[in-house]
């Protein structure tokens, strides 16, 4: 009896010691603190290149009660096939306890689907210090199920859970009044300012809806821009050639140790490929730029594969930025993810009040990633800076780009 006894705890410990030992390694070779075991599986689950689509992470809905009959908001809860709660019209909280940045981990897990009861359509808001694109943005809910430790919304979102606009029909209407007031112009606009522009597609199917529409609208290019790989609805889909998609991508480092719950960059290049393959236009975003060991390695690894996995010619730009934050986000930061070092290292304060590296050092940095980029990018590729001053553009690119009218210019030239 004792023998049998002393085997099961041999056996046992064994199997802890395995378990703890496979831990160890795929989190890290050095300690790593971890702050809850949904970090902990997320950082497990992108170690081992495996990725489930971002929406099955949600496992609550809300619904506001004068949403319950609209059609868009019935189709939702009935691909979910979620219990859910009805919430009053305008009422401020879910129940999620502390309802701030610090409870983002639990409010990632709570839809609420609810009216956008101001405007969808808007230009963005850029700033006046540095040079911008003259984007439009498409506002079609807040937050989103993937978690990046640099992701602004944390700062920006007064709460925690994921908002989806289901007032679809007056975001269609309001973009019909903002086209005809001035059929003209020529509009980029794109979805994934304050969401992931495709994580929650296969709950909503919204990209379905908005391809077919700029379908048929001469003077809009749409860009849905994603770290996931939840392509599956766009297959197939009348998308006129106006429809972008598009990835930010990072060292393969920064993916994994960084962006919990995104796809790997092995499953990002793959949706990429067959959106290519479906027609769709392409774009990639390295923003934000980190600096780290290795980093030129990893932004050298990533740019190769692009150009092995994605034709050049189907992409129609490429926009670089360098980490840059507001103050408040390395404390949310630094609490939500001890183990990431990303704000610890010098910076200062740029003209719009965000924390940026030292412009040598942004240069250099550009410098790599661009210089990498245009040995391989097609020319008729526009490759641009987000965000950034006359001073870098002429520095890393040699020129201003007023010189060729604008960046605003150069990019409607690479898509209209
Ligand atoms: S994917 Fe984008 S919106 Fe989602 S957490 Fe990361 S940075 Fe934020």
């Amino acid at each position: 009896m004792y023998i049998l006894k002393l085997q099961r705890v041999k056996q046992y410990r064994k199997q802890y010691i395995d378990k703890y030992r496979t831990i160890q390694y795929l989190v890290s070779k050095k300690p790593v603190v971890i702050s809850s075991s949904d970090e902990l599986k997320a950082i497990i689950m992108s170690r081992q290149n495996f990725w489930v689509d971002p929406s099955k992470y949600i496992q609550h809905i809300h619904v506001e009660e004068s949403c319950l009959d609209i059609a868009h908001t019935r189709e939702i809860l009935a691909r979910a096939g979620l219990p859910f709660n009805i919430i009053k019209d305008k009422q401020e909280h879910l129940g999620i306890a502390g309802e701030s940045s610090s409870n983002f981990t639990e409010g990632k897990k709570h839809l609420f689907l609810c009216k956008n009861r101001g405007q969808f359509f808007k230009p963005c808001p850029g700033t006046r210090v540095y040079r911008c694109c003259d984007y439009h943005i498409l506002n079609i809910g807040m937050n989103c199920p993937m978690d990046c430790t640099y992701c602004i919304l944390q700062a920006y979102l007064n709460k925690p859970w994921l908002s989806h606009f289901v007032n679809i029909e007056d975001m269609f209407l309001e973009m019909d009044q903002t086209l005809a007031s001035d059929p003209e112009r020529l509009l980029r606009i794109g979805t994934g300012e304050f969401t992931d522009s495709l994580a929650l597609d296969r709950l909503t199917g919204l990209s379905a809806r908005l391809i077919r529409y700029v379908s048929g609208k001469k003077q809009i290019v749409l860009e849905l821009k994603t770290k996931s790989a939840c392509i599956d609805n766009l297959e197939g889909l009348p998308h006129a050639g106006r429809i972008i998609v598009s990835w930010s991508l990072n060292a393969p480092a920064i993916m994994k140790k960084e962006e919990l719950r995104a796809a790997p960059l092995a499953q990002r290049l793959a949706a990429a490929r067959k959106c290519a393959k479906w027609g769709y236009k392409l774009a990639f975003h390295f923003d934000p730029i980190i600096e780290h060991p290795g980093w030129k390695e990893g932004y050298g690894d990533t740019i190769d594969r692009l150009f092995s996995a994605v034709p050049r010619d189907a992409i129609a730009w490429i926009s670089l930025g360098a980490l840059r934050y507001l103050p408040q986000l390395k404390t949310i930061g630094t609490e939500r993810f001890p183990g990431s070092r990303i704000f610890y290292q010098e910076f200062i304060e740029g003209l719009d009040g965000k924390s940026r590296y030292f412009r040598p050092h942004r240069t250099e940095m550009y410098k790599y990633v661009y210089d990498r980029l245009k040995k391989k990018a097609s020319g008729d590729t526009c490759i641009y800076f987000c965000m950034e001053s006359d001073e870098i553009w002429k520095e890393v690119t040699g020129y201003n780009p007023e010189e060729k009218g604008g960046i605003p210019a150069m990019l409607d030239r690479a898509v209209f």
